[in-house]
């Protein structure tokens, strides 16, 4: 139903699991004041989150408080199931330019609660997402550069050698959790500089090597 490709590629991907990690970025954690996590912080978005590259991302009504959150993405292309770490790179296919949209508010008042937070990250249009370059063309995804600006300032600005876990490490500890199948994506964190996004912001999110992803707010 929801289907991604690969740049250069007739396939199409259907698109299964959107599994995101938390709290990968040091600086990133220190800004909303969480606690650096012993265990992976997970959660999931569906299929229906996704927005492609261009388009329009549609903030809820209930929420007022919407950040972006910058993220390497990766495809993966075969499934598997506790894969160790020295192959987990053999499993992913390719790489994009992701937004975790989230909705702060809602977020912090369901952990205040003490309860899940998938309402504040799964929303219609909550993951933009670019086409993916082919996993061949990145020779180190941990060293990556990758920058966000809203409305041609600079917001976002970091590199996934920052990442607290490497690539091949989130394959393998998410698929220790869930198995992989061809299809799903992972979001792999975003660094320092979150922060909220209005009606008729545009929001420009650049990958060293993997590409680029532009979306406006309605
Ligand atoms: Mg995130």
């Amino acid at each position: 139903m929801y289907t991604v490709s690969i740049t250069g590629s007739k396939k199409t991907y259907n698109v299964g699991k959107i599994v995101c990690l938390g709290r990968n970025y040091l600086d990133h954690i220190r800004e909303l004041n969480n606690e650096v996590p012993d265990q992976l912080v997970i959660f999931c978005k569906p299929g229906s989150s996704l927005l492609k590259n261009g388009g329009e991302v549609i903030i809820p009504a209930y929420s007022s408080d919407c950040h972006h959150e910058l993220e390497l993405a990766v495809l993966i292309g075969k499934k598997g199931k506790n894969i160790p770490r020295a192959d987990a790179m053999s499993y992913l296919c390719g790489y994009g330019v992701a937004l975790d949209l989230t909705l702060r508010d809602l977020q912090t008042q369901q952990k205040t609660k003490g309860l899940p937070w998938e309402i504040a990250k799964g929303f219609d249009t909550s993951c933009p997402l670019s086409d993916f370059v082919p996993a061949t063309q990145i020779t180190n995804p941990d060293n990556l550069d990758l920058s966000l600006k809203v409305n041609g300032q600079l917001r976002q600005q970091g590199n996934t050698n920052m990442m607290m876990r490497s690539v091949a490490e989130i394959i393998s500890e998410f698929s220790g959790f869930y198995t992989l199948d061809e299809g799903d994506i992972i979001l792999t964190g975003t660094p320092a500089g979150v922060g909220p996004i209005v009606s008729g912001d545009i929001l420009e999110g650049v990958i060293e090597q993997v590409g680029s992803l532009r979306v406006s707010v309605a």
